[in-house]
């Protein structure tokens, strides 16, 4: 469905709240181990990701119930109600001074949306970056626990060889948004899809070792999070959020994860706003650049709204960006941009140019090599069936999941495929 939600002005800088930060453990800003900028250390052995994260840091159990409380931003008292635990025994539990059962534990971390072993490991020190809506404004706790969770599982399932440790595709960090420009273009030549509008962006994401998953957080949810795992990138986009918004969003944080390393925060060369806006260029070049849109005035002469509904339901772009990226690109000037965000187009002008509207990343969708190669490992015995349900995150119940017993031939033959 396509609205103007938003000013137009404001769609290049929509990110109020951005963070990379450093999850639990200050002191990794300084020195963070070295395969979670990308920058994998000589001779580690080669499945230590997951055994790395969990040993870094060595927090304290107790301050990660304690975190994991605040994260969830509930007082003891609330605590206490939810799980039936005293609220002097929480309170008790987080200073250290009492023991805690097995089952104490699994009712804190349902109360908490926590795995168990969240509370025996420091989060990933990887560099996070957050953004949330200027309109609902603060970060959203759902998000960054799912972000942290689906990191943990893909550092797992690839230090299992479940799913391939794909290489990410590194670009200099742009300075200016014209260079944001020329990253997009040069991402798309990097990639082999120089023109055209890039449907299935999960795939293209996925290409340039970015794991993307459009989950459903509620429309005060946020709109999408990263974390680097070694040289994989993990992004979860609100899927409540309209299709056109889910798209600019994984291309946002597909930015954030091709320019790693430059916004790691040791280096804080600039104010984060500047960077979001950057990466928000480049996802706006990214979805639909400059020779895309030449070919589309050129096709709508005369007609600017035509182009603009040609270019939203062709590049599957909210109405907003759309507008706000053919005035940025001189294609329409200010008044045309201010009355056409004002009269949005419907399903009825898609029907008169004859095309179709499809709205990507309806959630749930998890990253399409990450769901075969899960299901993969499933048919192999390697998951059980309870632990493949979570890592596919409701794409399939449990009644649609395939036989593990006398495995097909063919599926067999697409497991040994080459991967991209
Ligand atoms: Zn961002």
């Amino acid at each position: 469905m396509f609205t103007a939600t938003r000013p137009a002005s404001t769609v290049l800088a929509r990110c109020s709240v951005s963070t990379r930060r450093v999850l639990s453990n200050p002191s990794a800003a300084c020195q963070p181990p070295a395969f979670f900028l990308g920058r994998r250390a000589a001779g580690p052995s080669k499945s230590s990701l997951f055994s790395t994260l969990l040993k870094s840091g060595a927090v304290e159990f107790r301050k990660r119930i304690a975190e994991a409380r605040e994260l969830a931003g509930l007082t003891q008292q609330q605590v206490s109600a939810v799980t039936g635990l005293g609220r002097t025994v929480i309170a008790r539990i987080e200073a250290g001074s009492r023991k805690l059962a097995a089952t104490e534990l699994v009712l804190l971390a349902e109360a908490f949306d926590r795995p168990v072993d969240w509370f025996f490991s420091a989060s990933p020190p990887a560099v996070v970056s957050r953004r949330s809506d200027p309109a609902v404004g603060g970060q959203s706790r759902v998000l960054d626990s799912r972000v942290e969770r689906i990191a943990r599982d893909v550092a797992f399932l690839i230090d299992e060889g479940d799913i391939p440790q794909v290489t990410r595709i590194a670009l200099d960090p742009p300075s200016t948004v014209e260079a944001s420009e020329d990253a997009a273009v040069k991402l798309r030549g990097k990639l082999d899809v120089p023109r055209g509008p890039l449907l299935d962006l999960q795939t293209f994401a996925e290409r340039a070792g970015l794991f993307s998953f459009s989950l459903d957080l509620g429309k005060a949810g946020g709109d999408a999070a990263y974390v680097a795992v070694g040289d994989v990138g993990v992004a979860v986009i609100n899927g409540a959020l309209e299709p056109g918004r889910r798209r600019f969003n994984v291309a946002h944080e597909l930015g954030h994860h091709v320019f790693q390393d430059a916004y790691a925060p040791e280096v804080g060369l600039s104010p984060q706003d500047d960077n979001e806006k950057l990466i928000n260029a480049f996802a706006i070049h990214l979805l639909l650049p400059r020779s895309e849109v030449r070919v589309i005035m050129s096709e709508f002469e005369g007609n600017p709204r035509l182009a603009a509904v040609a270019a939203a339901v062709r590049y599957r772009l909210s109405w907003t960006a759309v507008c706000a990226q053919l005035h940025n690109l001189g294609a329409i000037d200010s008044g045309t941009r201010e009355e056409l965000a004002n009269y949005p187009p419907s399903r009825a002008d898609f029907i008169e140019l004859g095309e179709y509207w499809i709205a990507e990343l309806d959630p749930p969708r998890v990253p399409p090599l990450y769901g075969r190669k899960v299901l993969a490992a499933y048919r192999r015995g390697k998951l059980t069936e309870a632990r493949v349900l979570e890592l596919l995150w409701g794409t399939v119940d449990r009644s649609e999941l395939p036989a593990q017993e006398e495995v097909p031939l063919e599926a067999w033959r697409r497991e040994f495929e080459p991967l991209v």
